[in-house]
């Protein structure tokens, strides 16, 4: 490790794993300097009329990678974004997309602002402005780039940009297809706001069942019973920490800007939600002990640790001091490259970003399609499939002679809601690109870790796609 290492930028740390995935394929160098870069990167500024007065915001629009139509990928609402972490959220998409198959490339969007300063309409009109500006120049659509939520925005956005869009383009029957994540009463699809959360306890619950891995780090086989530190409680870390309680794990420390709390007897999820609300503070949560030094936190003891609020957040000055056996990274590049190193070196188990995370983007795919079908998930066989439970128990009956009492029946003979198709697909999607990317890691002694072989995995489907298209031979 040398010092300029630290200087990495966050693109360049994405692109220094990709270099060192890229090791372990035979592509050209060609194909795979068009898989790195970013293909169309739309940087503008606009004029707004807030409460504050007049200003010029600026904006961004990076889209990765062509390979698929459309790219993909959240907009951030946050004051300290530039250039440099658009570029590297946009490529993480595309990979992502790659290793849950998911059939997008890669985008991200971002406006320099901070939405705590301003008030809902002045977000409003900041939204739809920004939006009418991906229009002008075609960075948005169906079948184009479809934006969604990302740090510092949600249903409510998504919201106004679909009707921004729909406004601009009268008549346009898949119009709510240009954007996912938005309320389920204006087309969003039930299950999404949770979805990176809950996709997050599929992949730890994959990667925890495996008990020859477990055994290696010196844990029992199973989320149950795993301690757990969660760095951010905005939906994705609110979500990833209550899923894992709820399957049994004991949240014991939870990090937020303001500080953060620890109890290695737990920490009950919705209570101190409760104590924020109404304190204003993390802090001071019935007892737990207080680290005003949020960053502290990290360090704590636990056996998984789940940084889910922005990127760079393990870095060479904390690696060696981090306890837990396993990172699961619920952020998009809370862990440098430098510090990864450092983990691997003392046996660290990371599942990254690019896998870890993309249940958000998997079930935008599912919101994408019910938007294209205009149908609800389930609305056609729900019934169809209740009634067919139905008649098979009757059957049962008359040939056993057994009686199924009513709460049997209920749980037998029902049809799937959407939510409950939603989850399924989510958790098959975890899980089977968890065994992917395990499966290549393990199939070769020289690829070190989980990233560099998710890297492997999306660097080969994005290949794929483009030697099929006939671009490269
Ligand atoms: N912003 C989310 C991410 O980083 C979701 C993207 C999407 O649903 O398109 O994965």
């Amino acid at each position: 490790m040398s010092n300029s290492m630290e200087t990495l930028s966050f693109f360049e740390n994405v692109n220094r794993n990709f270099d060192r995935a890229s090791q372990f394929t035979s592509h050209p160098k060609g194909l795979l300097e068009q898989i790195k870069g970013c293909n169309s990167v739309y940087s503008f500024q606009f004029p707004v009329r807030t409460s504050k007065g007049f200003q010029v915001l600026h904006g961004w629009r990076v889209e990765h990678s062509y390979h698929k139509l459309p790219v993909k990928g959240g907009i951030r609402y946050a004051d300290s974004v530039d250039e440099d972490e658009v570029k590297a959220l946009a490529a993480l998409m595309t990979y992502k997309c790659a290793v849950v198959d998911v059939p997008f490339g890669g985008a991200k969007g971002a406006i320099k602002v901070n939405p705590k300063e301003y008030e809902v309409t002045d977000i409003e009109v900041i939204t739809r402005r920004y939006t009418a500006e991906l229009i002008r120049k075609n960075y948005i659509g169906p079948g184009v780039d479809v934006p969604a939520p990302d740090y510092g925005s949600g249903p409510r956005e998504m919201a106004w940009i679909a009707d921004t869009y729909a406004a601009f383009n009268p008549g346009k029957i898949d119009a709510l297809a240009c954007v996912t994540g938005k309320p389920v009463a204006e087309g969003g699809v039930r299950g999404r706001t949770e979805a990176t959360g809950r996709g997050i306890f599929f992949g730890l619950k994959e990667a925890c069942g495996n008990a020859e891995d477990m055994r290696i780090l010196g844990l029992t086989p199973g989320v149950s019973g795993k301690r757990v530190i969660v760095q951010g409680l905005g939906n994705v870390g609110y979500h990833a920490a209550k899923f894992c309680q709820e399957g049994g794990a004991v949240v014991v420390g939870l990090a937020e800007y303001e500080g953060a709390i620890y109890n290695p007897n737990g920490l009950d999820i919705d209570s101190v939600v409760k104590h924020r609300k109404e304190t204003g503070s993390i802090l001071k949560f019935p007892g737990a002990k207080d680290y005003p030094n949020t960053l502290e936190s990290l360090e704590l003891d636990c056996d998984i640790l789940i940084p889910a609020a922005l990127e760079r957040q393990i870095t060479e000055g904390n690696a060696p001091r981090i306890k837990a056996k396993i990172i699961a990274e619920g952020a998009n590049g809370p862990t440098t490259a430098d510090a990864e190193e450092i983990l691997l070196k003392k046996g660290v188990m990371v599942i990254p970003d690019m896998y870890l995370n993309a249940g958000g983007v998997t079930v935008s795919y599912f919101e994408w399609l019910k938007n294209l079908s205009h149908v609800r998930f389930g609305r056609m066989d729900k019934r169809f499939e209740q009634s067919a439970f139905d008649k098979m128990l009757h059957a049962l009956e008359q040939a056993t002679g057994k009686t199924f009492s009513e709460s049997e029946r209920n749980q037998i003979a029902k049809g799937a809601d959407e939510i409950d198709l939603v989850n399924s697909g989510l958790e098959e999607t975890m899980t089977s690109a968890y065994n992917q990317i395990r499966e290549i890691w393990k199939s070769d002694s020289r690829i070190p870790d989980l990233r560099t072989a998710a890297f492997i995995s999306a660097i080969n489907k994005v290949a794929t796609a483009y030697i099929e298209l006939g671009i490269f031979p």
